[in-house]
């Protein structure tokens, strides 16, 4: 890799543009109205993913009721489950795309009101299949759409215009990154009212989301020098950046202006998208990983190394190992790149884990 400088490091021009942009009351008001035209509903912007989540799910269902997640997912999501008051059921998934199928839905199925649909990291689930499973149960359906903004499903269909509500993540090396922000999409009217998120983000929370590209860029640039690691423990300590996985759920706060301005132009873009990232299964992964830092890779976390991540949250959870075994194992190998590497330090990359699959 040539780009051995600090100053290089930051060649994204979008770190200088997340510090500084200016965003006004109307990019809050433009993304609302894009997203309502594009998936169809009424549209609220939220905190985060996972608030967008919740507040879908609170729209439909009723407390205690049981739905279908992913079982190779985010906290994030096990959070916004939780938050409107409903029971998470897991079911596996397939090696192939990270997915659950009709055989692993209709394993835990039963007594189910709900389906939450993922297409982890970009890979679409079986749409037509899923849906008629769904139908046949009375499973309302919900597309999560942190990993898989404007892919399509094998029958033409956009991720997002299926379901009864769709969610948006506009979280860190997700499908849309302004580092925080959401928003949902109620496709159906609600049995249930929902507030529209109204408060704007306290200022530390927006300097932290301004901050973190810069932060990222900068700890890249040393990982060179192996310090990107140590810079990073600095800035967290700081209080200057927070893990996205540690990003509150809270349902009465909207994004910043700034970020709907990103998030917009960024969406506009995603149409007819391969999937999010590549993924590997790996003999030792900790050796490849070694091996990556050596050259000057720096992973500050992958997608998954549990079942449901980060691995620090993952004892809440209570996850069903034994009903879940592909997920374990994947879970165990699985290398997958996140987004801000170019073509070129991912065939890099590539060329040292190929000598482990
Ligand atoms: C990250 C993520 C979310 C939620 O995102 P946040 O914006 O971090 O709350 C939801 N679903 C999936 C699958 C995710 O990976």
């Amino acid at each position: 890799m040539k780009h051995h400088y600090l100053g290089l490091a930051a060649r994204k021009k979008g770190a200088w543009r997340q510090l500084f942009v200016h965003g006004s009351k109307y990019d809050l008001n433009h993304l609302k109205i894009y997203l309502q035209e594009r998936y169809q509903g009424e549209t609220m912007l939220t905190k985060n993913g996972r608030s967008a989540l919740a507040l879908a799910l609170k729209g439909y269902f009723e407390k205690g009721d049981k739905v279908i997640v992913n079982g190779f997912t985010c906290y994030a999501v096990y959070e916004a489950v939780k938050a409107a008051g409903l029971t998470p059921v897991f079911a596996d998934i397939t090696k192939e795309d990270l997915n659950f199928s009709v055989e692993t839905i209709s394993k835990v199925a039963d007594g189910a009101k709900g389906i939450i649909i993922q297409n982890t990291l970009g890979n679409p689930v079986d749409i037509e299949a899923i849906e008629a499973f769904a139908k046949e149960k009375n499973l309302l359906i919900v597309e999560d759409l942190a990993h898989c903004v404007g892919i399509n499903y094998r029958d033409g269909r956009e991720a997002g215009t299926v379901g009864i509500a769709t969610a948006l993540s506009f979280g860190k090396d997700k499908s849309i990154d302004t580092i925080t922000g959401g928003a949902v999409i109620f496709r159906a009217p609600r049995k249930h009212e929902i507030k529209a998120p109204a408060k704007a983000p306290a200022r530390s929370d927006n300097f932290r989301a301004r901050f973190y590209p810069m932060a990222g860029a900068m700890c890249r640039g040393l990982s060179y020098v192996h310090l990107g690691g140590a810079m990073m423990k600095l800035f967290l300590k700081l209080h200057m950046v927070e893990k996205s996985a540690d990003n509150k759920l809270d349902l009465s706060v909207k994004p910043a202006k700034f970020e709907a301005k990103l998030a917009l132009e960024q969406i506009k873009t995603l149409k007819n998208e391969k999937p999010l990232r590549e993924f590997y299964l790996v003999r030792s992964r900790d050796e490849v990983l070694k091996k990556l830092k050596k050259v000057g890779y720096y992973f500050d976390g992958f997608w998954y190394e549990k079942p449901i991540s980060p691995a620090r949250y993952y004892n809440k959870v209570h996850f069903p190992e034994s009903d879940c075994p592909v997920a374990v194992m994947v879970a165990s190998t699985i290398i997958n790149f996140p987004t801000h590497y170019d073509k070129k330090e991912l065939e890099r990359a590539k060329e040292i884990v190929k000598e482990y699959l």
